[in-house]
């Protein structure tokens, strides 16, 4: 059996239009001998009436602390609905489709509701009905834990559920239907002229998935190198090649930069030594209390870092108890340029920051490796520095 899963994101199964292309998608790849595993998404993005977002706003705040379980089986409801939708769309085309939840395709996981991790996919069921010829449509974000319970797997999780199954089929490709081209050189919404990056290194990737491009879960490109399953990001909307995942990646020399992604809600925080504080400490108190921390520099004075701005007040109330002193600067944002090319080739942090200067953009902080340099902004200059560094390093 030639496996093909084929996942499609939020947009793609928003209208009636859309998933009738969605159904071509799957007729072709029947057409071409393939038997593929279809997973789906919530219909629409927040505001539509099955998106994952607004069902949540439909109770309180605090049902996500005294309720989790509760939390997660409505949460599950945006996809559940999408596979019968989308069911009904392949019946249309004379697609003998079979709608599952997770916990019915075998995806099981652990009891950390809203955000639990995949411990074991029982390919059983899918096996079975791809077996008898027919399309399973299985609900992405979702399994279930072992006592059968619906969990959710976290956002962008539609995304893992397809890697995974991918992996425990051993399928040929997991294909990623999105609303653009595939990867482009930075995020389309904010650079008008974004290209399309054709081939991409799991390495790079990784990087833009981890870093804030929202086009796919890092979770996703990790579970498919580790089983070394190929991976295509693609648009529903056409028959563009999109981006192929490989482990080369691309073999242009031509650009020492691949592309540029942001993340915001980032707090910057400078910690001084003070005497008889537990400075020396700090990070594993924070690490105790599970506040991620990046962009650290340390001197023998001062520590600077940022953390997540979800963390703030946590990290506040502890600071206090630690009796230190701190400044902090709230709104802003960590660009990541990203270019497996850039190693070894001088300049590029010098071109960064020229770049910024010219546009009159403070750079607050840096940081690089051999794949990424890290240039923290005021949020309020995100989308005119991302556009700058797309222009200093020709990616249009
Ligand atoms: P889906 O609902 O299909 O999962 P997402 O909204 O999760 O779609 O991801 C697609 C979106 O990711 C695009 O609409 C685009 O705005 C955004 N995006 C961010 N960075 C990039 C990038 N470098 N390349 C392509 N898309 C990007
Ligand atoms: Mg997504």
């Amino acid at each position: 059996m030639k496996i093909l899963v084929q996942k499609f994101g939020g947009t793609s199964v928003s209208s009636e239009e859309k998933r009738r292309l969605v159904a071509s998608k799957v007729l072709n790849a029947k057409a071409q001998g393939y038997s593929p595993v279809v997973v789906v998404s919530a219909m629409g993005r927040k505001g539509e009436p099955y998106a994952t977002d607004t069902l949540l706003s439909l109770v309180d705040e605090s049902l996500k602390i005294m309720n989790p379980l509760a939390v997660d089986l409505l949460m599950s409801c945006g996809e559940t609905i999408s596979t019968v939708i989308m069911c009904n769309e392949l019946n249309k085309n004379k697609i003998d489709a079979v709608p599952l939840t997770g916990g019915q395709a075998g995806i099981i996981t652990d009891g950390n509701y809203t955000n639990a991790a995949i411990l074991n996919v029982d390919t059983k069921r899918i096996l079975d009905i791809l077996g008898k010829g027919k399309t399973p449509v299985v609900a992405g974000f979702q399994g279930m834990d072992e006592k059968g319970y619906v969990t959710t797997i976290g956002r962008g999780g539609s995304d893992v559920t397809a890697a995974m199954l991918g992996a425990a089929l051993n399928a040929l490709e997991t294909q990623i239907y999105t609303d653009v081209d595939g990867i482009m050189t930075a995020d389309p919404r904010i650079v008008s002229d974004a290209t399309l990056i054709k081939e991409i290194s799991y390495d790079e990737i990784f990087q833009f998935a981890d870093q804030g491009a929202k086009v796919i879960h890092p979770r996703a490109v990790e579970i498919s190198r580790k089983y070394n399953i190929p991976m295509v990001i693609k648009n529903t909307m056409n028959e563009c090649d999109g981006t192929i995942i490989s482990n080369m990646g691309s073999e242009s020399l031509e650009n020492i930069i691949t592309g540029i992604t942001h993340m915001n809600n980032r707090v910057q925080i400078k910690i001084c030594k003070s005497p008889g504080s537990s400075y020396d400490d700090l990070f594993d108190i924070l690490a105790q209390n599970l506040i991620s921390i990046d962009l650290i520099n340390v001197f023998p004075k001062e520590k600077i870092f940022t953390i997540d701005e979800k963390d703030f007040t946590k990290f506040t109330h502890l600071i206090k108890e630690l009796n230190m002193s701190y400044s902090f600067m709230k709104n802003c944002s960590k660009l990541s340029i990203i270019g497996s090319k850039m190693r070894g080739i001088p300049g590029v942090m010098a071109r960064i920051l020229k770049a910024l200067t010219r546009e009159n953009i403070e750079v607050l902080q840096t940081a690089d490796s051999h794949m990424t340099i890290w240039c923290l902004v005021e949020t309020g200059y995100v989308e005119k520095a991302i556009n700058a560094l797309h222009k200093e390093f020709k990616l249009g």
